[in-house]
């Protein structure tokens, strides 16, 4: 997802459960992994098609990526943990009181407000070294500093906005239904889920690219005639100027209902030849002719009700306690110690998340290859996402089934293989 994750602050994303990484998926490979792989344990696959240059390019600039992962979780979780384990969540709430003496509600606003930016903040810099310094650092990136801030600045805008919003909306619960709220709450949150999914497409994606119809024509009538193979109303095909923020190429499928779309990057469209990108097109295909996003809603839902359940209970039992320095179950003061129990649960949750994704993707793989019939172009696709993107050609196993939104490119290159095959018996003896 690649716009989503922008724009939610990890935070916020886990209190919405918006964490169903299908929303919006890609054909790339999942570059967060890191590998301690030697060259005798190579997938055949991956020797076949890669250089080992390609290999410990990938292998370090994965590796990075994988630590941190590690530090900006161990980020957030000292930041939260802070503010529960001290009085400065108290200290916040008196102070956006007294910003609002006669206004509760505004009050709360100003609490929440006060805490994202503080959150935006104080996560800048490593997002800046990541986001920015390491991009670079592996010609990754095409961004000047000033325009990497600039998304950052809008994606903090819209971020802070939500949850100011939402935040308000949970503390009226809080108030209004004290003990039930969990229900309204999840009904809300489902709401809100199915109504950015829905309009990220149109109102969200737009303020970080300019997204066109695929200018192509021949591509796009190859994407058409492929549509019509599925089975499915696509009417247009969409591309977005990826190419003025990275070198990577990617695809997503997003939206919902009358916004739902394929999204190719220009630098995608640009670089590979037009039977790969037709993979690509046949692979976002696949998750729509599965009904990824509807069933990653679902998952999403079922994820939201076990956190707000559990974060309730939390909550409840922090009130009577005076180390926590609550004023009741419904003190906003409680509101970081709400989102460090969501937070550690979704953490834990995040192997069976990703198991679901990888599940869909190699669904969508599958669909991509009958659709297509064209195992070569597949493989031809997969080597150059790999390669441009830096994949970790050979993750271990573990780091797999912890982090990877899509299965390993060794297992995808093999997938096409042995359809290859299958359509090809040899030769009888
Ligand atoms: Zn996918």
């Amino acid at each position: 997802m690649p716009v989503l994750s922008r724009v939610f602050p990890r935070w916020l994303a886990l209190a919405l459960a918006v964490a169903a990484v299908p929303m919006t998926s890609s054909m790339a490979p999942s570059p967060s992994a890191w590998a301690a792989a030697s060259p005798d344990n190579l997938p055949p696959e991956i020797a076949a098609h890669f250089t080992p240059e390609d290999v410990a390019r990938g292998r370090t600039y994965t590796h990075g990526r994988y630590w941190l992962f590690v530090a900006g979780t161990l980020l957030r979780l000292a930041l939260l943990s802070f503010l529960v384990l001290t009085p400065a969540s108290a200290a916040l709430r008196n102070l956006a009181v007294r910003l609002a003496p006669a206004h509760p509600a505004l009050a709360v606003a100003a609490y929440i407000a006060l805490l994202a930016v503080a959150f935006e903040i104080l996560t800048l810099p490593l997002g800046y070294y990541a986001g920015f310094v390491r991009e670079h650092a592996f010609g990754l990136s095409t961004q000047t500093a000033g325009t990497w801030l600039l998304d950052r600045a809008k994606g903090a805008a819209i971020s802070v906005a939500l949850a100011v919003l939402l935040g308000s909306l949970l503390a009226l619960l809080w108030r209004r239904y004290p003990g039930r709220w969990v229900l309204p709450a999840w009904v809300l949150g489902g709401l809100v889920v199915v109504v950015l999914v829905a309009l990220a497409p149109v109102v969200i994606d737009p303020l970080f690219n300019t997204i066109r119809p695929l200018r192509d024509s021949a591509l796009r009538d190859r994407a058409l005639a492929l549509a019509d193979r599925a089975g499915l109303a696509v009417e247009q095909v969409y591309e977005a100027d990826a190419s003025r923020r990275t070198k990577k190429g990617n695809a997503y499928f997003t939206g919902l209902g009358a916004t739902k779309r394929i999204v190719l990057y220009d630098n995608l469209v640009a670089r590979s030849d037009p039977a790969a990108v037709e993979l690509v097109l046949a692979h976002e295909m696949g998750h729509w002719t599965h009904a990824h996003i509807w069933k990653g809603i679902g998952l999403a839902l079922a994820g939201l009700a076990v956190l707000l359940w559990c974060g309730a209970r939390v909550l409840a039992w922090a009130a009577e306690r005076r180390a926590f320095h609550l004023t009741g179950p419904a003190d906003i003061a409680g509101l970081p110690l709400f989102l460090l129990v969501l937070f550690v649960l979704n953490l834990v949750g995040l192997p069976i998340q990703n198991a679901v994704s990888r599940r869909f993707e190699r669904q969508a793989d599958r669909t991509s290859l009958e659709l297509t019939g064209n195992p070569a172009a597949f493989i031809r696709a997969e080597v150059d996402l790999a390669r441009s993107n830096l994949a970790d050609l050979n993750p271990p196993r573990w780091i797999v089934q912890l982090l990877y939104t899509h299965p390993p490119v060794a297992e995808r290159i093999r997938m096409a293989d042995a359809f290859a095959a299958a359509a090809s018996p040899p030769p009888p003896r």
